[in-house]
């Protein structure tokens, strides 16, 4: 740990720099508790789907095996390798962004056929899910934006609005000029955020109930990375949510288009 004892408690500015150089050292010792935490739990994000891969290997070399046994095997080290496929794609990017060594093309961009674009994509996957997928907007304002990490963005809210939606509910795309501002939306009727986890949700590896996140697969990552590339966007990001009712999450973009 970075200790520092200051023992000079003068007013003068002497006095403040040793509580500056004391603040300092908190700080250094918070994040290094931090990464450290940080480090520990991708550590064991790595190492489950490893321990699913080989494990199952290991079953699936046996000799007496028939076919449907072995290629149900196979097939779980097949969905673990995906998972830790996205894991070290997730940790990349991250990496990327925190060096700055991450670069963004902005472009002008026409907002409704962008996400038209979106839409369409997704919209299979919604469909075999049974939800609808609707997207409103009305005037076609143009934007200044990444279009590659604003696409990012999109699909990232609407896999998740995907994962925490049941059949039969209806997520929303909604685009909105408002006086100096562009407000994009995506709002889902899935199982919504409990009100405690809502100031926490957009930091790295937080999930709310880790078991409900490990059947849908996700590592927690998602929504820090997609408020970095809001931000370096210069956007910002907002959640709203009622639990069993559904989640919105509102990106903002000032300035008059
Ligand atoms: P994950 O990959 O686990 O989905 P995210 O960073 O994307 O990680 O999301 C963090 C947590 O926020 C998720 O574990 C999930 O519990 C919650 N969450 C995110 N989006 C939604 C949503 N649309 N509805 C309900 N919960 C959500």
């Amino acid at each position: 740990n970075f200790s520092v004892t200051v023992p000079i408690r003068s007013h003068d500015e002497l006095g403040e720099l040793a509580q500056s150089i004391q603040s300092l050292a908190n700080e250094l010792n918070y994040l290094k508790k931090e990464r450290n935490e940080f480090l520990a739990s991708i550590s064991h994000e790595l190492r489950t789907p490893l321990t699913y891969i080989k494990g199952y290997a290991d079953i699936a070399r046996r000799k007496d095996l028939d076919v449907s046994e072995r290629t149900s095997y196979l097939e779980i080290i097949h969905d673990e390798s995906q998972r830790l496929n996205k894991l070290l794609d997730e940790l990349f990017n991250m990496a990327k962004m925190d060096m700055n060594t991450f670069t963004i093309s902005k472009e002008t961009v026409r907002l409704a056929s962008f996400l038209e674009t979106i839409h369409e994509k997704v919209l299979p996957a919604f469909q075999y899910k049974k939800m609808q997928l609707h997207l409103e907007c009305k005037e076609d304002s143009s934007i200044d934006l990444d279009p590659a990490r604003f696409e990012q963005i999109m699909l990232n809210l609407l896999d998740n609005a995907l994962k925490y939606s049941n059949e039969n509910t209806v997520t929303t795309i909604k685009a909105e000029r408002l006086p100096g501002s562009i407000n994009i939306s995506i709002i889902d009727q899935g199982v919504g955020i409990p009100d405690e986890d809502v100031p926490h949700i957009f930091d790295r590896l937080y999930r709310v109930e880790k078991s409900r996140a490990r059947n849908t697969g996700g590592f927690g990552l998602g929504l820090s990375i997609v408020k970095q590339l809001v931000e370096i966007q210069g956007g910002t990001i907002s959640v709203r949510s009622k639990l069993n009712q559904g989640t919105c999450f509102t990106i903002i973009f000032k300035g008059d288009h």
